[in-house]
């Protein structure tokens, strides 16, 4: 078995073995530092759940691998202006951060006759280097947001910060499952159900905080030699 399919099927059990509800859980499998030649072994072990963060780049790997039926996901910061590169191939758009760029996906869905699943990418740390809304300006926004047609809201999104301390990721991924169910319960009417939180350095505590969506880039491509931090 190559190493992509064994650490697939590793992540597998820590699922089973982590998460309070496993068949929720779903792995997206980061591509992002692949080039196209790079990003054929992962195809190649028959995985079909990729992970991308830059939408030119996106672009050209759903043409390369149009046959394939693969769901691509976009995670990282996306700018108004590429949104055009991954409208029609997009099965889920993980970090949406701002209304302009909410407005921006649906009109272009609108324009192919298309419904978008996002998740809203909330900054729970607060650190002023990473994407995401603040609570605070997403509640300003909540309302615009819900009167998007071509846009289903369907979960939430979050980044941990980088830190040894497991204390302050738990305590995160746990904050982010409080604000799912508070806006479900006072504007969603419980349609927020996934929660992506999780990589490679941290995906057990989301797990078992209660993520449905972990996206693992190094923790999937890493070798037998590989060094690899265990936390
Ligand atoms: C790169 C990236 C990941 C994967 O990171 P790893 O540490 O390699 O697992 C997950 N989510 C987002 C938003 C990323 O940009």
């Amino acid at each position: 078995m190559n190493n992509i399919k064994r650490n697939i099927v590793e992540v597998r059990k820590e699922i089973e073995k982590y998460s309070p509800y496993p068949e929720k859980v779903k792995l997206v499998v980061v591509t992002k530092y692949e080039d196209l030649e790079g990003t054929k072994k992962y195809v190649e072990a028959g995985y079909k759940i990729f992970g991308e963060n830059k939408a030119q780049l996106m672009r050209e790997k759903v043409d390369y691998f149009k046959h394939e039926n693969i769901e691509w996901h976009f995670i990282g910061n996306l700018q108004k202006n590429k949104v055009k590169y991954i409208i029609e191939d997009v099965t889920l758009i993980h970090s949406v951060n701002k209304l302009e760029l909410a407005q921006e996906i649906d009109k272009r869905a609108k324009n192919i006759n298309k419904k978008v699943d996002i998740l809203l990418e909330i900054n729970i740390f607060g650190e002023e280097s990473k994407q995401g809304y603040r609570l605070e300006k997403l509640i300003l926004d909540i309302e615009n947001l819900k009167k998007l047609k071509n846009l289903n809201i369907i979960g939430l999104m979050t980044m941990a910060p980088f830190t040894e301390d497991e204390k302050i990721k738990r305590d995160i991924f746990s904050k982010l499952r409080e604000i799912q169910i508070n806006l479900n319960e006072k504007y969603f009417d419980n349609k927020l159900t996934e929660l992506s939180m999780g990589m490679s350095n941290d995906y057990r505590i989301a797990l078992q905080e209660g993520s449905t969506i972990i996206r693992l880039g190094t923790r999937i491509s890493k070798g037998d030699d590989d060094e690899y931090e265990n936390i």
